[in-house]
């Protein structure tokens, strides 16, 4: 490894030993550009990666909110402005128990190399909240909302950030923010937040986004091995909206999903998550408040395996979806032994660190790299900027003619850079290296701050 990326490596190792989410997102990047560093020693003058690893600026803030029954609850609220080298910051809100600093910066971090792949003038920012949408009531997600967002609104702006969803935030949660953000601005700033309404300027097939556009990466990736997606099986994991779009769009190109995923355990649907009722099917357990995955084997009258992951399940194509950390070293052998010849990640950070080297030694098997294959979300989200600032609306072919040019240009892009570093067919160095590059030139361009 080249010795600049080593120490810088051991110092967030050594700052950061309690964001072990942070820590390992960092590591995944950082071990892909030791070619890069060696063949530009003026990155290591500048000290371009450590400013890299430091976020722009990060702050928390107070959330309270009044449940139905009159009682108060206090949360903490999280806004990541990462890097904002090639454009405004943008990037989700999780609102989920868990979310923590460490969550947030892993998140924030990918998403300037995701941003940066995109092709698009976006930078990389991340926020949330360990506020539990769980069995919460439309008003109290209201009220959460809206005092999430009085918090946030003087720091963010079309300009300036540009935040969207992301676990437990969807278009119900962007109506309530926009709502008070124009209460609070008295401007109309539709441009301020992604993934609104149809009615008040959101983009066409954003929903479907991200799904669609890993099919349309992985249909890339098959495409280099002369292979096709007809007839492929798929096993996903997860159940909300990227697997949805995910199922939607394999079902609409003749491959089936046959698993998908929850909290507490996984479905078996042999014959695919295909037909209207069945992709409705997800959509309803999202949306209820008490809802969970197995009420779609009951339904279906399909296999539920409670407790379990669905990577022992013999697929040709591995797709999780669902959240971080979702592979580690055990699941990563039974995927490597079950023959299958592509690892596509879908959700953000699937795969542990080892779990990941394990994986992409292994000859048989193609891996692609969740910055790449999910892009396709905050690259609509973009689109939705763009058409925001003037003021249209584009047609649903428009956006998925772009969607389609931008996966493909993200994995052709991908390839190229690994190539040029003499890595061969490296997705996973390559979404790297090629995402760093543009961020690197553009902070290089801009002086040091
Ligand atoms: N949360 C999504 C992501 O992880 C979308 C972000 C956006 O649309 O800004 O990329």
């Amino acid at each position: 490894m080249n010795k600049y990326v080593e120490s810088v490596l051991a110092g967030v190792r050594d700052k950061h030993s309690e964001q072990p989410e942070f820590v390992q997102a960092v590591t995944e990047v950082l071990s892909s550009l030791s070619p890069v560093m060696d063949a530009h020693p003026e990155y290591e003058a500048a000290d371009l990666l450590n400013r890299m690893v430091e976020p722009e600026r990060m702050f928390t803030f107070r959330v309270v909110w009044m449940d139905d029954n009159g009682k108060y609850h206090t949360n903490r609220g999280w806004r990541c402005q990462f890097n904002g080298a090639i454009g405004p910051y943008k990037g989700g809100l999780r609102f989920q128990s868990n979310v923590n600093e460490s969550i947030i910066k892993f998140l924030g971090f990918e998403q300037i190399f995701k941003n940066s792949l995109t092709g698009l003038p976006i930078g990389g920012g991340k926020g949330g909240s360990d506020f539990d949408p769980a069995g919460k009531s439309d008003a109290e997600i209201m009220r959460f909302c809206q005092s999430f967002i009085t918090a946030l609104y003087r720091y963010i702006g079309p300009d300036v950030d540009v935040p969207a969803g992301d676990m437990g935030v969807g278009g119900r949660e962007i109506g309530y923010m926009y709502g008070q953000y124009r209460r609070l601005k008295g401007v109309w700033e539709n441009g301020t937040l992604t993934g609104k309404g149809m009615s008040y300027g959101g983009s066409l097939l954003r929903p479907e986004a991200t799904g669609y556009g890993a099919i349309y990466y992985l249909q890339n990736v098959l495409h280099h091995f002369n292979d096709d997606i007809k007839g492929k099986t798929i096993a996903a994991s997860g159940y909300g909206n990227v697997t949805w779009g995910v199922c939607k769009k394999a079902a609409e190109l003749g491959a089936k999903v046959i698993t998908i995923s929850g909290r507490h355990g996984y479905v078996y649907d042999p014959d695919g998550v295909n037909t209207e009722e069945k992709l409705n099917c997800l959509l309803e357990i999202r949306a209820s408040t008490d809802g969970t995955i197995k009420d779609y084997a009951d339904r279906f009258n399909v296999p539920f395996y409670a407790g379990q992951k669905p990577w022992g399940v013999k697929a040709d194509i591995y797709m999780p979806c669902a959240t971080q950390n979702e592979v580690g070293m055990e699941e990563a052998k039974a995927i490597a032994e079950s023959g299958a010849r592509y690892y596509i990640e879908v959700s953000n950070m699937p795969t542990l660190n080892d779990a990941m080297s394990f994986l992409r030694s292994q000859d048989h098997l193609t891996v692609a790299p969740s910055k790449a294959v999910n892009a396709g979300g905050v690259g609509v989200s973009a689109l939705e900027m763009a058409q925001n600032s003037e003021r249209l609306v584009w047609t649903a072919e428009e956006v998925d003619e772009h969607l389609k040019a931008m996966m493909a240009n993200i994995h052709d892009s991908s390839a190229a850079a690994a190539e040029e570093y003499g890595l061969g067919y490296d997705l996973v160095s390559g979404a790297n290296i090629a995402g760093f590059s543009k961020v690197a030139t553009a902070m290089m361009e801009q002086g040091v701050f």
